[in-house]
């Protein structure tokens, strides 16, 4: 396990909710950081069937173009009665025949297939978001943190904060969906923090366990 001595890294993506969220996380710990969007790197083909693999090949494009450490998080959201679907596909699922993403559809996609799957009741829709964060170096070196938070597929979309399929996901214990909580609620988590809500501040925690603290 190799810690990070270095203040400056690469925020390695190109999605804007993503890169605000770990903007948000990593602020406190007084990194300056860029993302692979305002650099200019080119989006490496997610070759990958595993979250694992994906945040791989993205962490290491960026810390092989830009000489730094490179943080990356390949996600997305598994449904029981999807058999895990979508899972590493969840970005693709909103692909549009013009190349952009329309998440609206991609919700709507997911609830068809849960219609046509008879998953009407709350206990039928259980899912879970899993973030993979890696943190690559230039010299090949990574590092991987998985966390993940259980919760329920709602339908309709409720709330308009955060990103891709937060409106339609319930995490347990919560009566919001994550497009009804704010950035706070949802990924807000620093060091003293007994814990944090969100896949992704999940991950990150155990980033900063591994890799920043002596
Ligand atoms: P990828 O990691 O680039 O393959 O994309 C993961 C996809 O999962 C994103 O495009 C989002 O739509 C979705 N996703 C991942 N994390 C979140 C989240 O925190 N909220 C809502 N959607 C998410």
């Amino acid at each position: 396990m190799r810690k990070l001595e270095t203040k400056t890294i690469v925020v390695a993506s190109h999605n804007a909710g993503k890169i605000k969220e770990i903007q948000d996380l990593i602020g406190p710990f007084g990194f300056t950081a860029k993302s692979a969007a305002e650099l200019n790197f080119v989006e490496p083909d997610e070759t990958g069937t595993t979250f694992e693999e994906n945040a791989t090949i993205k962490a290491l494009a960026s810390a092989e173009a830009s000489g730094l450490p490179a943080l990356s998080d390949d996600s997305g959201l598994v449904i029981d009665a999807l058999g895990g679907d979508p899972g590493v596909y969840t970005a693709n699922w909103a692909e549009t025949p013009d190349g952009t993403r329309d998440f609206a559809m991609a919700m709507d996609k997911v609830e068809r297939a849960l219609e046509k799957a008879g998953a009407s009741e709350p206990r039928q829709r259980t899912s879970r978001f899993v973030s993979v964060l890696c943190l690559a170096w230039p010299d090949g070196h990574t590092e991987l943190f998985r966390g993940e938070v259980d919760g329920t597929v709602v339908w309709p979309p409720r709330g308009s904060q955060g990103f891709g399929y937060d409106p339609v996901f319930q995490p347990e214990g919560y009566e919001t969906t994550f497009g009804e909580m704010s950035a706070e609620q949802k990924h807000g988590w620093k060091p003293g923090d007994a814990q944090a809500l969100s896949h992704r501040a999940r991950a990150f925690k155990i980033f900063v366990e591994t890799c920043l603290e002596a």
